[in-house]
């Protein structure tokens, strides 16, 4: 209305003779003002696993490498998200997969078959030496999705985030397209719920792409995490989207 206003009184003044002022405030958003700024936010979830960590749930050593009340959790609260999946988790939990890509909150994008990294010194993960392995472990682990879920992924994230400046082409190859995360909640390994709430709420921002683990031993404290950084963020009018 201010500006309604101000163009009137510019009006007014240039046919007193006075001194005509362009006037130019912002244009008024009326659907904003009514709803508040919106803001959207996208989650994701890995899931890793690697032959170490198989080899562990085979033995018993652990009792499962996700924690389904994270799933219970967003479908609870329609919360849309990508899971990352490596090959070799998707192959251990296939019902789980196959139930996420059916249900149309969720999409599987791809992790790696056995979750090794694309270039050395990557946290400690074992890693892929040559462009025929990275090639062969990137279709390797695309096949294994499409054939559980039934749909071809698309989108693609590195384990451990490590990549060399031409493996997207790499990745380009094998018909996938590569996802970037601009807030890494820094889940794994991490019992501090402070520091990940902290975090995630300090690098948020309109459009980012937030990095989760699906729990279990390596996600300790995901869930409550969660939900602590969800009712937050959309009291600061982020909304949730999927990809
Ligand atoms: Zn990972």
């Amino acid at each position: 209305m201010r500006t309604v206003w101000m163009a009137v009184l510019a009006t007014l003044i240039a046919a007193a003779g006075g001194a005509s002022v362009p006037i130019r405030g912002p244009a008024f958003d009326f659907a904003e003002a009514r709803e508040g700024p919106r803001h959207t936010l996208y989650l994701s979830f890995d899931a890793d696993m690697t032959p170490g960590m198989l080899k562990r749930l085979q033995a018993g050593k652990v009792a499962s490498w996700y924690d389904p009340a994270i799933v219970q959790y967003l479908r609870d609260n329609e919360i849309p998200a990508v899971i990352f999946a490596s090959g070799l988790f998707a192959e251990t939990y296939p019902d789980l997969i196959e139930r996420l890509a059916r249900d149309p909150l969720f999409a599987i994008g791809v992790h790696g078959y056995r979750h090794a990294a694309f270039t050395a010194n990557c946290y400690g993960l074992p890693f892929l030496h040559t462009d025929a392995e990275r090639l062969d472990d990137l279709t390797h682990a695309r096949d294994t999705i499409a054939r559980i879920t039934g749909r071809a992924p698309t989108l693609f994230r590195y384990p451990g985030l490590c990549r060399d400046a031409h493996d997207d082409a790499l990745v380009r190859q094998a018909g996938l397209t590569v996802d970037t995360a601009t807030v890494v909640a820094g889940d794994s390994f991490n019992h501090d719920v402070d520091a990940i709430v902290r975090q995630v709420i300090r690098q948020a921002r309109d459009g980012g792409t937030v990095i989760f683990h699906l729990g279990g031993p390596n996600a300790p404290v995901t869930l409550e995490a969660l939900k602590r950084v969800v009712p937050e963020l959309r009291k600061q009018g982020y909304e949730f989207a999927r990809k």
